[in-house]
């Protein structure tokens, strides 16, 4: 085994196989490895159990722009032309009805206003009136007294199951790679140190070294950062997300409701899950969690390094906390943990997408749902909502990946491709990586070249 490899990749999540997929494939880099933690890839928030499972394209996310759209679209559909390339059609990704309701007077002339004007970005979108959601799904309708419209599709790849394509990105970059492309399981980089024109890492299985470093380390992406002393103006937030099972049979289609734009986090929405048939899931809820991984206490610690609470972290909270609605939406989601009574304060919430949903009929769902992890910004003083890098240019690069972080992995590990090329001044097939990952893009629209493909903040 070498100690030595031209770029090492910290996490083997989601974002870290997509980097090493796109290096093994379409660069000429000699050497790449990837380092993970645990024992198996993908186990903590790209995993199925971790997210809602949702291939975001823009199209029904009504806490997108246009804009935003327009760039998660792009990023969504490299994931999918990889996993349809690939034959992973409803192995791994899959089909399901999906659309956004509005219900009542104001969100039904918003959902009509979007859809004329999404329809553009995405063609196949469809305006659902009540009629046609009584034969789509019939439960959105019934006993329900306010007008309810819906824009959406029938036929579309929307799910995906991001913990098995991390894995086929790492079997598949093996298979591929004309160079040496190695993975090591149960081996955390403890400490990441500059040591001249290298990097040298501490792992379980002694020192490795790498010309240029990616960390992909999820909420552990900052941590990493400040002890090297980059991205000391950004503090992170975990976010964890818990969810609730209904029967399958509530309902068969991604539903999605509108969002309420004071709010920091997507509104909840069900989930056909596929991962386990024959259940439906609703939330995700959203509450501050003081620790780097949502099933691991002994990373409170890290959370306050993290955080490194401050004048300008506190104002930003005091900000969110000021607004009436974001105090509601806190304290409710708190609730939304507490056993006992959780489960009749979250049938409220989900009743705005089947209003005869019962308490009967949920369950929360345990050890389902993992964590996002926020960006404060502390010069802005404001919560970012998007992914972020910190792109040191000096060989090394963090990056924090909370929703819709696993949809745009391929786009964002474009970026960081870009950067090492440049960077190490090796060889990259960008056309090859147009036509296997960018092909309905490039042929759409031949002016959206690659930059900008990765979702930055926001
Ligand atoms: C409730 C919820 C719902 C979501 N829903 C969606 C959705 O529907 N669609 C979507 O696109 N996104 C969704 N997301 C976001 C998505 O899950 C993340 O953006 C994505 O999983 C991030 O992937 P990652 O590889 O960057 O990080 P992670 O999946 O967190 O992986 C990081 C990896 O790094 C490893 N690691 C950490 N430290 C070290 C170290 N020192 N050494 C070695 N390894 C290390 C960890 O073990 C882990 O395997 C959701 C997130 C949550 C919490």
């Amino acid at each position: 085994m070498q100690h030595y490899y031209n770029v090492i990749i910290i996490g083997g999540g989601i974002s870290g196989t997509a980097l090493l997929y796109e290096l093994a494939k379409f660069t000429d880099i000699e050497s790449v490895a990837l380092f993970e933690k645990y024992k198996t890839l993908a186990s903590i928030n790209s995993n199925g159990r971790s997210n809602s499972q949702t291939l975001h394209c823009g199209d029904i996310e009504t806490n997108y722009t246009f804009d935003k759209a327009k760039k998660v679209k792009k990023t969504a559909k490299m994931l999918s032309n990889y996993a349809l390339k690939h034959g992973y059609g409803e192995k791994h990704i899959f089909k399901f009805p999906k659309m956004v309701i509005g219900v009542g007077e104001k969100e039904v002339e918003f959902i009509k206003e979007r859809f004329e004007t999404f329809r553009e970005l995405y063609p196949y979108l469809e305006l659902f009136s009540r009629d046609d959601l009584a034969s789509i799904e019939p439960k959105l309708v019934e006993g329900r007294e306010e007008d309810i419209v819906a824009m959406g599709a029938l036929d579309e790849y929307c799910a995906i199951d991001f913990g098995a394509i991390a894995k086929t990105f790492v079997q598949n970059a093996k298979k591929i790679a004309h160079g040496v492309c190695d993975l090591y399981l149960n081996a955390e980089v403890y400490q990441i140190e500059k040591i001249g024109d290298k990097f040298q890492l501490l792992t379980p299985r002694g020192k490795y070294f790498a010309d240029y470093v990616v960390v992909n380390a999820g909420a552990h992406s900052l941590l990493h950062a400040h002890k090297m002393g980059y991205g000391k103006e950004y503090a992170c937030l975990p976010i964890g997300g818990s969810f609730y099972y209904a029967p399958a049979s509530i309902l068969g289609s991604k539903v999605y409701t509108v969002q309420n734009d004071k709010l920091p986090f997507a509104a909840i929405h069900g989930d056909p899950d596929i991962l386990e048939k024959g259940k439906t899931r609703f939330g995700p809820t959203a509450l501050a969690l003081p620790k780097l991984e949502r099933y691991r206490e002994d990373s409170y610690l890290e959370f306050f390094s993290s955080l490194k609470p401050d004048r300008s972290v506190m104002k930003v909270f005091y900000d969110l906390l000021a607004d009436d609605d974001i105090r509601d939406y806190v304290f409710k989601n708190m609730m939304y943990e507490v056993p006992g009574i959780r489960k009749g304060l979250f049938l409220k919430e989900a009743k705005k997408i089947i209003p005869t949903l019962e308490e009967s009929d949920i369950e929360f769902a345990e050890h389902v749902g993992g964590l996002r992890p926020q960006i404060i910004d502390k010069k802005e003083k404001r919560l970012l909502l998007g992914e972020a890098k910190i792109d040191t240019k000096e060989g090394i690069v963090f990056n924090m990946t909370p929703s819709p972080g696993a949809t745009s992995c391929l786009g964002n590990a474009l970026k960081d491709v870009e950067l090492i090329v440049d960077y190490l001044g090796c060889g990259f097939e960008r056309s090859k990586l147009e036509s296997e990952l960018l092909e309905d893009e490039v042929h759409n629209s031949a002016l959206n070249r690659v930059p900008g493909y990765a979702v930055s903040v926001g």
